[in-house]
């Protein structure tokens, strides 16, 4: 898509789970090129929110559309093919395997989308090749001299990014994360907040999920910012950072 045209539009968006309202007619649109944060205090709706965008759970009112297509109730599967790529809160790596056969492992489940595509197409896998376009990705995400080491014995800031580099093998036009810099350290901070910026230079569009303000202030081009459920605020991170609603949500929670 162009730069600044509409990748992401969520329309009034609901969702509850018995009488609870999880996510209370929230919209908001996220533009080709940007990296979106969707900030809120815990419990706010943010997972469900992500859930809801990725497929993963069925809206109970609202509308979820995807490069102008509406996608709401298409598995998730399907919507990776299509280019929109997403990570778990908690990792879920395959850890006694190698960092690149989590890579090659990991793209192949996630399904047919980019040079995943182009493998699966032979008539056979060609193993070799498959490897070979997941190094690729390791290069790309920085993780290339760890191709072959345990997944597990990788540090928590390096397995998160392993887990974008598997998302990376789908050629995702979106990526969606979800809460990435959770415990993370202060350089590994720095070193994914790099990583993101530079997917963003490559054309990819982000919606990073964060609790954590301050990862997210000098990242992302936009905030949306929930609280219970609802939209509460908008707009530049500076702006939202000083708007008495989001400083009422984030203390008085
Ligand atoms: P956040 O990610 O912002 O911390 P969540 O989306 O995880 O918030 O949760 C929003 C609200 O919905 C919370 O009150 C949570 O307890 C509730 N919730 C989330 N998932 C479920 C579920 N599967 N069943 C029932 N309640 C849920
Ligand atoms: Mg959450």
């Amino acid at each position: 898509p162009a730069p600044g045209a509409p990748v992401l539009q969520v329309k009034a968006a609901r969702k509850t789970f018995g009488g609870l309202v999880a996510v209370n007619d929230v919209s908001f649109d996220l533009h080709a090129g940007e990296i979106l944060g969707l900030i809120g205090p815990n419990g706010a709706g943010k997972s469900t929110m992500f859930n809801l965008v990725s497929g993963v759970l069925p809206l109970t009112a609202g509308e979820v559309h995807f490069l102008g297509r509406r996608v709401d109730g298409r598995p998730s599967r399907e919507l990776a093919r299509a280019g929109l790529a997403r990570t778990f809160q908690h990792v879920r790596l395959l850890p006694q395997m190698s960092v690149i056969e989590n890579v090659a492992i990991g793209a192949h489940l996630r399904g047919q989308r980019g040079w995943v595509a182009g493998v699966l197409r032979a008539n056979r896998v060609e193993e070799a090749s498959l490897f070979a376009e997941a190094q690729a990705q390791l290069e790309r995400v920085g993780l290339g001299d760890a191709a072959l080491r345990e997944a597990g014995s990788l540090a928590l800031g390096q397995q998160r990014i392993l887990e974008i580099a598997r998302a990376l093998a789908c050629d995702p036009v979106l990526l969606l994360l979800d809460e990435p810099a959770a415990g993370l350290r202060h350089q590994e901070k720095q070193a994914l907040a790099t990583l993101l910026r530079g997917l963003r230079a490559q054309g990819v569009s982000i919606l990073l999920v964060e609790h954590d303000m301050d990862f997210v202030m000098g990242l992302v081009d936009r905030l949306v910012v929930m609280d219970f459920g609802t939209r509460i605020c908008e707009g530049q991170p500076e702006a939202v950072r000083q708007d008495p609603r989001v400083i009422e949500a984030y203390l008085g929670g």
